[in-house]
Order: structure tokens, then sequence, then C-alpha cells
């Protein structure tokens, strides 16, 4: 349990108005939460204080060797005016595994999750209410020894701050096109793939580019060694529909294990669809495009939820999914997953958390 100092301050800015698009990742809440570690003396000074500037030293190691890491999660208000997080003890687990995979010292999992509700508690008034949007929480550390050694550092900074985001799809779920890979990579097995860390995502930049260049939204990774394996999106994980299975790629080492990906899993399996986590080869995929057994495609990911996928293209194979249209799996994963942040739908899992 933290002892978490609250400074208010004293210069609050104006929330913004139900007309503010909120795109996504642009305005930050009036607080921040921040604890130091030191060697010696462990992880200490937790507090709640002005959203701010951090100071550091230009040497500090996080600008050279990139020890950082980060997690994503959304507080949802309900009509009734609750506000509830959607499974943050996996966020905590999930940061505690990427903790240990780039040697930052690990944070309790009770003390992550306490200091999400306090500052969301303490910046309540920033979630905005309007249908689909929430609060973006994004809780990070990084290195701060001013060092330019490689090792890992003896100082960090655990810092999250807050962005109310507003709807992922404004106009109702629309169908995204993705690129698949097969030049770049984005991760190999025992590497960091399936830590969150923004290693991974400098890795993808280029190709982002190239995708973006061609038309597509998004990059399909595949397998860093054969190349043949489908992956996951970057910032989501993947799924398939192929003859009334739902299928996504096995965490391997090199797949980030997503919190959404996980609920889809378990939805499914609740609902009595057959569910299949295994390699899905990208010549399975073209395959089941032809003959027609591959019936829904869709992301999923905290920030939009889910995604589904109307369009793939792999080198000259051009895949079309129902036509471009929304899947009645991907559409029911949504409203239901939705449903269940809002506090609209049962919650039969036992995923949401009331903050306070
Ligand atoms: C965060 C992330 C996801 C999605 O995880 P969620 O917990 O569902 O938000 C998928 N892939 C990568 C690389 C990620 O960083």
């Amino acid at each position: 349990m933290l002892n978490i100092r609250i400074e208010k301050t004293q210069n609050p800015k104006p929330i913004p108005g139900e007309d503010n698009p909120l795109k996504f990742g642009t305005i930050f809440t009036d607080h921040m939460f921040i604890m130091n570690y030191e060697t010696g003396k462990g992880w200490h000074d937790p507090r709640i204080v002005e959203y701010q500037p951090i100071v550091l030293e230009p040497s500090a190691m996080v600008f050279h060797y990139g020890q950082e890491m980060f997690e994503g999660l959304k507080a949802y208000r309900t009509d009734e005016g609750n506000v509830l997080l959607f499974r943050p003890d996996k966020n905590a687990e999930r940061a505690m595994n990427t903790n240990r995979r780039i040697c930052i010292p690990e944070i309790p999992a009770e003390d992550f999750v306490q200091a999400v509700k306090e500052l969301v508690a303490v910046d309540n008034a920033w979630i905005p209410t309007r249908p689909g949007t929430s609060l973006y929480i994004r809780p990070f550390i990084i290195a701060t020894d001013p060092f330019l050694g490689v090792r890992p550092s003896d100082t960090y900074q655990f810092i999250v701050i807050c962005s109310p985001v507003g709807a992922y799809y404004p106009e109702g779920l629309n169908p995204v096109k993705i690129w698949i890979e097969d030049d770049y990579v984005r991760a190999v097995k025992g590497g960091i793939g399936e830590a969150k860390t923004g290693g991974n995502y400098v890795a993808s930049l280029a190709a982002q580019v190239k995708a973006h260049d061609e038309g597509y939204s998004q990059v399909l990774w595949l397998d860093g060694v054969e190349r043949k394996y489908i992956e996951e999106v970057g910032a989501m994980n993947i799924f398939f529909k192929i003859n009334g299975t739902v299928v996504t790629p096995k965490l391997n080492g090199s797949i980030l294990p997503g919190v959404t990906r996980n609920s889809v899993i378990e939805l499914c399996k609740h609902w009595g669809l057959p569910v299949e986590e295994r390699k899905v080869s990208v010549d399975e995929l073209v395959e089941a495009a032809k003959t027609g057994a591959l019936e829904e495609c869709w992301g999923s990911g905290t920030a939009a939820v889910i995604s589904p996928v109307g369009h793939l293209r792999f080198e000259d194979n051009v895949m079309q999914i129902k036509d471009g249209g929304i899947g009645e799996v991907s559409q029911k994963l949504y409203d239901t997953i939705t449903g269940i942040q809002l506090g609209k739908v049962k919650d039969e899992f036992g995923w949401t958390v009331q903050v306070k």
C-alpha cells in the first residue's frame, strides 16, 4: 500500500467541452502520479502533483539505450456516474513481466493499481461522458541515471499521465485496411516483442510509413525468423474467423499478450465458439481468403477495443473480407466489451474495478 501525497494544482486547466473531438493522446489532465526509485532505497516518494514537464539530464540513460516501459488502459464513466477500470490487474501483471525483461525494478501489482486509481479519482472530472469516450491512462517508467554506459540504471521514475480520448470510431465501427509486411520485422523470439516497451515501436516505424504510403492504415507483422507466420498488428493483436473457428496466433515470445486479446478469447469460449490459439501461416490466410473460408478478421487492443479488418494485402494478394464490411463476431465482441466497460452489460467475469 502506497502512502501517496496529493498536491493539487493551483491552476486547473479548462476541461474540454462536449464538442471537443478529443483527438487521441493530445490533451492531458491536471495531474500526474510520480514515484522515484534508487538502488538501496527502493521505490519512494509516491505523489500526485500538477501535470508538468520533467527535468532530466541529457545523459539520462533512457535517451540513449531505451530502458523504458509503458502500459495503456482506460477509465470509463457509467450512466450512473461511477468510474470503472477494465482489468487493471492484468496491466499491472504485464508491467511486472515487462520490467523483469528489461531489468527495471518491479512495482508490486497492488501499488501499480493504487497509483492508477488515485490519479483517476483526483482527475475524475476529466473523464468524458459522450458515448465511446474514455480517459486513457498511460503509466510508464524511465531510466534516469546520468550515464552513457550500458547497464541497468540505478534510478528510475514511474509516472502516470491521463488523457481524455474521443470515440475511436465516431461514426460507428469502421473496417481498416492492413498491410502484411514481408521485409521488415518487428520482433523475434528471445527479444523484447512480448514486453511493452518503446523499442518495439521504433522498430515498426519504417514499415508503418511504407504501409501508409501504400494507403494502408496498419502493418500486420510476420514472425522474424521464417517470415511465414502471422504475429500481430504492432498495437493490436489479430483474430481470424476461418470456417466458423476463431483463430489467433499463439503467444510465442514475440507477440505482446494483449488484455483485450485475452478478453476476446474468454468471451468467444463463453459463447461456445471454437477458439484456437495456434500458428497461422500467411499462406493459410491467402488460401482461406480464396476459398471463402476466411469469414472475419479483427484486431484487438485497448485504444480501439475491436477493429474490424475489411482488407488485407500480402505482396500481390489482396484479400477482401466480408466485402469490406463488419463481421457479426467482431460487432458482438465490440458491443459486449464496451458494454461491460461502461457498466451496461452484466460483468460476468469480474473484469471491471470501480474507482473509489
Ligand atoms: C498494447 C499492445 C497491444 C494491445 O494490448 P491491449 O492490452 O489489448 O491494449 C498489442 N500489441 C502491442 C505491440 C502492444 O503494445
